[in-house]
């Protein structure tokens, strides 16, 4: 990013975030006329977008079919419908800015009797939903496969450019962006609200947006409502690369998809998905490593990463009011994995809303309070039932402990280290610190002491 830029007296809205959510929200925003700022506590694209798989795709795996385990098909629907907006405003603003998106098929494949139920599962509910998507045997995948949902014409991004053309873009529009400042509050404050920093500002604003990914910052208990989930994926030369973004219905659930970097095709895996703070990390990625080896005796591996995201239990994004009837202060999170394909619509959803213009049709599939969430109830209580257990056997397992592990500044969670990327991970909302105690992911917004 270019020179720091000044700070104002007050904005019209203040955005919390600098990943796909904020910045594309910020420049929709700006675009319409608002004064606008950016917090980004890291630099841009340390987040989870900087380190996504980067496909945009309205066929995403399993997702449409666990949505409608508690959602009506109606509200499935409009999910599908505000993908494709959002998906199209990406496409033509990518296209505008000379970053190329060039149409790929998108697949969820099955190498197991379970994953072909769950891919054929699928297919339905992504015909059910409106999308154009087919059966095949017959795919690229240079494995035994036992078939595959397909939709054509769904593209892939490289992320870290997406945002730094986001950037200038909001900087164009007279929007600021502040790099390396962390919000520790966000309160109301008159009619407005005031955003707090960890540099000691107090900045003043109409409308704060909640943009950080995990759910700091908030009141709503939407951390009761996601789960963080972590996941890894790599870079290999001298293997094969595919021509479309394939993505596996199996139980160990693969990600596939070829990247152009300087002149050279690579292969880029992803996989291995577990719950942050929960089981040995560097296991976790060794074992998608090893898979990725094993069936790509040529390849040579580049590079390794991992990011997390966060699953909503009633599978379904949440965007608006950060607690109902609350116009100051929103909330976008939750997209399971699939907030490359999703923030547009979620961005262009707020800048409706906020800057007063007509809600789209599909504003019902991305909201922070629905009643329809009462469905996922019984989720919600399994999910944070087994927070509590991860708490008490967490507790007792660290008083028998030499050397004790540190305790989460959320709610006190006991974390664990994390030995592939050498920090502390808490297992019960995802909350992670650096090896010198910094937050580097939350709820939590306070260091280790
Ligand atoms: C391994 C992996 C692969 C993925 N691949 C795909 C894919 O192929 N396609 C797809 O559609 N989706 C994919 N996703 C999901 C997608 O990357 C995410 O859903 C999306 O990037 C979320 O965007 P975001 O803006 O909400 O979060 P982020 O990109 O994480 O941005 C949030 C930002 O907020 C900042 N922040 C946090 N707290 C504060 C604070 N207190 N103050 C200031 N700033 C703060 C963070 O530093 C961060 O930069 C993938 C996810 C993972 C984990």
């Amino acid at each position: 990013m270019e020179a720091p830029q000044e700070f104002s007296e007050s904005y019209d809205v203040v955005v919390v975030g600098g990943g796909a959510a904020g910045l594309l929200t910020a420049l929709l925003l700006a675009r319409g006329g608002c004064s606008v700022a950016v917090l980004e506590a890291r630099r841009i694209g340390d987040g989870t977008t900087g380190h996504s798989t980067g496909k945009v795709s309205l066929l995403q795996g399993t997702k449409l079919r666990r949505a409608l385990r508690t959602n009506p098909l109606s509200v499935v629907r409009r999910y599908v419908e505000a993908g494709t907006e959002g998906q199209a405003w990406l496409r033509r603003y990518c296209e505008g800015h000379g970053l190329p998106v060039p149409g790929r098929v998108a697949s969820t494949y099955a190498v197991t009797e379970r994953g072909e139920d769950r891919a054929r599962a699928e297919l339905e509910a992504a015909r059910q939903a409106g999308l154009a998507v087919r059966w095949t045997s017959d795919t690229e995948l240079p494995f035994a496969v036992r078939g595959a949902v397909e939709l054509d014409d769904q593209f892939q991004v490289d992320p870290v450019r997406m945002l730094n053309l986001l950037v200038a873009d909001v900087v164009a529009e007279g929007g600021q962006v502040h790099e390396q400042v962390r919000a520790i509050g966000v309160h109301h404050a008159g009619d407005g609200v005031r955003v707090r920093t960890d540099d000691g500002r107090d900045l003043r604003a109409g409308v704060a947006v909640v943009a950080t990914n995990q759910p700091a910052l908030l009141r709503g208990l939407f951390f009761a409502r996601l789960q963080a989930t972590r996941s890894y994926a790599a870079t290999f030369a001298g293997a094969w690369a595919p021509a479309g973004m394939h993505l596996s219905a199996d139980d160990d659930v693969r990600s596939l998809r070829s990247v152009d970097t300087g002149g050279e095709r690579l292969l880029m895996v992803g996989g291995a998905g577990h719950v942050t703070g929960r089981g040995a990390a560097a296991a976790h990625r060794d074992r998608l490593l090893d898979w990725a080896r094993e069936t790509f005796p040529d390849a040579t591996l580049r590079e390794a990463w991992s990011a997390q995201d966060q699953s909503p239990v009633d599978g379904l994004p949440y965007v608006g009011p950060a607690v109902p009837g609350d116009h100051r202060i929103h909330v976008v999170t939750g997209f399971d994995k699939w907030g490359l394909s999703t923030a547009p619509a979620a961005a262009l959803l707020l800048a409706a809303d906020l800057l007063g213009g007509s809600r789209p049709d599909w504003a019902d599939a991305l909201r922070s309070w629905s009643p329809r969430q009462v469905l996922a109830a019984p989720r919600a209580a399994a999910a944070n039932a087994e927070v509590g257990w991860q708490l008490a056997c967490g507790h007792a397992g660290r008083l028998l402990a030499g050397d004790r592990p540190p305790l989460c500044t959320h709610l006190g969670g006991v974390l664990t280290w994390n030995d592939a990327e050498d920090s502390w991970d808490c297992p019960l909302h995802g909350s992670r610190f650096g090896a010198d105690g910094e937050v580097l992911e939350g709820p939590a917004t306070r260091p280790l002491r």
